[in-house]
């Protein structure tokens, strides 16, 4: 999944390139995904990963759609991030390098976390 910068601007919208390829961040209570309780499975809008499950997704409040554990490990990288002078952790797609958002030691047993994730880095796949 090495696409050039060109492809990535001619596959996404430009609201999805800004985030997933550019690191942004949507807007809180702003994005598709927020406030959406259907059943079905998240994949990376850039390269179509599987990276959650609407059965791990919960309401932090935060206005951002939030998960306590990926839908598999593998798909989801981190990294040190420590820009707009504080210390996070960020999360990406594996097989693209997508940025997501970013995983907060804050949220809810068993794992302890909240992924913090942009709708627009997402695709929703809804089970039927
Ligand atoms: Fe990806």
């Amino acid at each position: 999944m090495n696409k050039t910068d060109e492809e990535w601007r001619e596959r996404l919208t430009p609201e999805q390139y800004r985030i997933a390829r550019e690191k942004g961040t949507e807007r809180a209570f702003s994005g598709e995904y927020w406030d959406c309780h259907e059943t079905g499975t998240y994949h990376c809008a850039c390269c179509g990963a599987a990276l959650f499950s609407s059965a791990h997704k919960y309401d932090s409040g935060s206005g951002w759609p939030s998960f306590w554990q990926p839908f598999d490990p593998a798909n989801l990288a981190t990294a040190e991030d420590g820009s707009h002078f504080m210390r996070r952790t960020e999360a990406l797609c594996s097989r693209c390098g997508a940025h997501l958002g970013h995983v907060f030691p804050d949220g809810p047993q068993p794992t302890g976390l909240r992924y913090c994730i942009n709708s627009a880095s997402l695709k929703l796949a809804r089970e039927v």
